[in-house]
């Protein structure tokens, strides 16, 4: 039997109701799946394969959704939809089966609906795409990693909502029971990366065109257009950016052991410094006793965890990304250092395009200024007369007060709100052994700054 919504009448149920399955959708699902067994076991011999596949199907249809769109069905119809293509699977030729693959690839990228069934860009970034053994070991990893049943309910709920035609049911229907027969459910995975590539090349080929228009009227490159292109393959926009991460990775790295100073306003350092701070005291708070910490590892789990949730924040992104391409445009002007004028400019052609791949830059563009900051003190603030002596100043209330004064008196409200809030969660969260935090610290290396 497969164990896709291989479900057990006691368990908890797959709609997420924390109802027991059998006092939940079992009962719908029961009944689809009878009345689709009697229909079709009429001009088909129902045999345990058969069985598992119709069972599939009665969940997928049976299952409730919050949302009250979802529609009731119509079993006629589905069980001739079903019919057909048992019908046409009993009769594939290798060419007509390689066909109706790359239908479904096809369809997959052709229809609006279905185009959330793509792959992470990134995953796809450090390979060969059209090296077909680092596509299998891929496809190995994709079909562990990846849930049949989460592309099943998505299928689902898309079926349920949209209205498909007829003609593209059967395909969808097609493509499940491949993947189903499969154990692995590698056949159907392996149409999703198919279009995901497919994706990738087709976007890949439109955007050199766009390049190479603007080389040619001797413009610069015309973002909204790429714009375009990203938000019609977010597959490529991912793909993309990890790609140029990748590439200016070097670059950057040297930038930031330079003397190029971004110039962020405090606030933003003030804030992820707070940030950090926060995250190590959870962590602490969490972990006791932190004897046994492996410090260094937990940072870096910390950074992931504060970084983001940071830089999700519209007032930090604006900042920080004007700051940044700000630097590097002004010293790249001002350079005579051919070299650096290279790396600058090759970071800030990442910069300016628009790609999701941005947020890992800036975070650790922000960290690094923010360690070089508080390694250089005493520090004068923005242009006010505050002069931030130590670390241990920025927990103090004391500090935080003038700082924030200074914000309002300069009118920088949105700023002042931002940093309370951040203070607020913080302040607490500090009350905890003071030793403790310093040794962390020596992980940003800050240690004997503290
Ligand atoms: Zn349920």
């Amino acid at each position: 039997m497969s164990d896709v919504f291989d479900i057990q009448r006691n368990d908890e149920c797959i709609c997420g109701s924390d109802k027991k399955y059998k006092r939940c959708c079992l009962p719908a699902v029961e009944k689809i799946e009878t009345e689709l067994m009697r229909k079709l076991s009429d001009d088909f011999s129902i045999t345990a394969y058969a069985k598992d596949l119709i069972r599939v199907i009665s969940v997928m249809f049976g299952v409730k959704f919050d949302e009250a769109k979802a529609e009731a069905v119509d079993v006629e119809k589905l069980s001739n939809i079903i019919a057909q293509v048992w019908s046409a699977q009993e009769e594939f030729s290798k060419d007509s089966f390689l066909k109706l693959n790359n239908d479904i690839a096809d369809m997959l990228r052709e229809n609006e609906n279905l185009k959330i069934f793509r792959l992470p860009g990134s995953i796809l970034a450090h390979m060969e795409l059209d090296d077909s053994e680092q596509v299998d070991m891929l496809l190995n990893q994709i079909a562990d990693n990846f849930s049949m049943e989460e592309n099943l309910f998505a299928l689902a709920y898309l079926i349920r909502n949209n209205n498909f035609t007829d003609d593209e049911l059967e395909k969808i229907l097609h493509w499940i029971f491949m993947g189903l027969i499969d154990e692995t459910h590698q056949s159907f995975f392996e149409l999703i990366l198919q279009a995901s590539i497919e994706d990738i090349n087709e976007a890949g080929k439109k955007f050199e065109q766009i390049i190479k228009e603007e080389d040619e009227t001797a413009c610069r490159v015309d973002i909204a257009e790429i714009h375009e292109l990203f938000k019609e393959y977010p597959v490529f926009e991912d793909y993309f950016g990890v790609h140029m991460l990748e590439n200016i990775k070097d670059d950057l790295e040297f930038i930031l052991k330079s003397e190029i100073d971004f110039k962020f306003p405090f606030f933003l350092i003030y804030g992820f410094f707070l940030k950090l701070t926060s995250a190590i005291t959870q962590m602490f708070i969490q972990n006791l006793p932190y004897a046994d910490i492996n410090k260094e590892l937990n940072f870096m789990d910390m950074l992931i965890d504060a970084g983001p949730e940071f830089l999700k924040q519209e007032i930090i992104i604006t900042e920080s990304y004007g700051c940044i391409t700000r630097t590097l445009i002004e010293t790249m002007e001002k350079s005579k250092d051919k070299d650096l004028q290279e790396k600058l400019a090759k970071v800030t052609e990442f910069f300016l395009l628009p790609t999701g791949a941005h947020l890992l830059a800036i975070e650790e563009i922000i960290l690094t200024s923010m360690k070089k900051f508080l390694e250089n003190l005493p520090q004068a603030i923005d242009d006010s007369t505050i002069v931030l002596k130590s670390i241990e100043q920025l927990i103090t209330d004391e500090f935080f007060d003038k700082y924030i004064s200074y914000l309002e008196l300069k009118g920088l409200n949105e700023q002042a709100e931002f940093l309370k809030e951040i203070y607020k969660e913080t302040n607490i969260k500090c009350q905890i052994e003071k030793a403790g935090l310093k040794e962390i610290f020596y992980n940003l290396g800050l240690g004997d700054k503290w």
